[in-house]
């Protein structure tokens, strides 16, 4: 018998190589967690987090709040130059993510990630719900082009922000 086997302290049916580089416990496939670091256990992935995550609620609101009026301006603006504003969508996603940046310094969230893409999609369905419900309610495929250019818009922003704010955010 091979006395190097250890199980996965969470499930003491399964063999594992693996062990917890922070705890040292062992851990099965499915209990590891890769970080850039090498293999944690879910409960020191945890741990970490609640270190991390320092913001606070009105971090969130200011997020969101911030997002959705340059993503609402930014639609609006990007509207009127067509084809162009496959081009200029990226950079008023990393405006957001800087201004989100500014605006709630040093304290960080995963959850802030997140209010930065929702308060993009939210800023830019003023210029898609029209045409939207006009191709629901009869208006013909002709309000699918109406809001090609926003949709589009709205998914460069909020992908380029949340790569800029996460690239900023997590290290
Ligand atoms: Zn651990
Ligand atoms: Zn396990």
């Amino acid at each position: 018998m091979d006395s190097d086997i250890t199980f996965c302290a969470n499930h003491p049916d399964r063999e594992t190589g693996l062990s917890c580089n922070r705890c040292g416990k062992s851990i099965c496939a499915s209990c590891a967690v890769h970080t850039p670091t090498g293999y944690r256990c879910k409960e020191c992935i945890k741990e970490q987090r609640q270190v991390f995550n320092t913001a606070r609620v009105t971090d969130y609101v200011l997020a969101f709040v911030i997002s959705t009026a340059l993503s609402y301006i930014g639609s609006i603006f990007v509207s009127m130059i067509g084809f162009f504003l496959l081009l200029l969508s990226p950079f008023v996603g990393i405006i957001i993510a800087e201004a989100v940046r500014k605006i709630t310094g040093k304290r960080k969230s995963p959850g802030l990630n997140k209010a930065v893409v929702i308060g993009v999609v939210v800023g830019g369905l003023p210029r898609i719900l029209p045409g939207l419900l006009s191709v629901f309610f009869g208006g013909g495929l002709g309000g699918l082009i109406g809001i090609l250019w926003p949709s589009l818009f709205v998914l460069i922003a909020a992908s380029t922000a949340y790569t800029r704010f996460s690239g900023i955010n997590i290290r």
